[in-house]
């Protein structure tokens, strides 16, 4: 028989006194070390609904649609699959504010239902007043307002997105086709497709 080497020897003699490497879990619960990167975890008033988690979850497990209701308001709503969720980070750390999302130590997840994971929130939108498409999320405006400065009011969309949101004024429904936007409706909620029809047009040598 081979005799075991001094080295093995020692080896079997400290696991004797340390005791086995492996945890009992799921008898005893796992120990979660603090900086572990679990779960990642929506905060609301510092989510700014802006869209940019859902583009670069590589698991798509954050959605978004833009729900547009007859009388020109409407709502962006989330949704988030956490059964999806690889806790890879990229949605937090690359979050517009860098705190609409914070990392939790949460890992165990499971439920009867796929429903059991799965999250909504919502935000109000801004929509636009020549295509009746979506702009952003009101907040995200008013990030952008607070964030550039005065600057902010030289666009046209920011500042009536602002005023509309502080209920100054009402938005307008026109139902145009965004070929229609001419010249007059710069001074209007408008997405990007719209603006640049309202600014580009041939009068202007477009
Ligand atoms: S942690 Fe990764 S997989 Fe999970 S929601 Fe964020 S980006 Fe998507
Ligand atoms: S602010 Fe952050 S959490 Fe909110 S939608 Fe934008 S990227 Fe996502």
């Amino acid at each position: 028989m081979k005799k075991p080497k001094i080295r093995e020897v020692v080896e079997a003699v400290k696991a004797l006194a340390l005791g086995p490497y492996t945890t009992k879990f799921p008898k005893k619960p796992a120990e979660i070390m603090e900086e572990f990167r679990g779960a990642p975890e929506w905060i609301e008033d510092k989510c700014i609904g802006c869209g940019a988690c859902a583009e670069v979850c590589p698991a798509k497990a954050i959605e978004f649609e833009d729900v547009i209701n007859p009388d020109g308001t409407g709502k962006r709503v989330f949704t988030r699959f956490y059964d999806n969720c690889i806790f890879c980070g990229q949605c937090g750390d690359l979050c517009t504010t860098g705190e609409g999302i914070e990392y939790t130590t949460k890992w165990e997840l499971s439920g009867f239902e796929r429903k059991d994971l799965i999250e909504t929130h919502e935000k109000e939108l801004a929509v636009c007043e020549g295509c009746g498409g979506s702009v952003t999320a009101f907040d995200h405006i008013t990030w952008l307002r607070n964030r550039v400065g005065y600057v902010a009011y030289s666009n046209p969309t920011i500042l009536l997105a602002s005023q509309q949101e502080l209920g100054l004024i009402k938005p307008v429904r026109s139902d145009k086709e965004t070929d229609d936007i001419d010249r007059p409706d710069f001074m209007r909620v408008l997405c990007p497709d719209c603006r640049r029809a309202a600014v580009l047009t041939e009068e202007w040598g477009a």
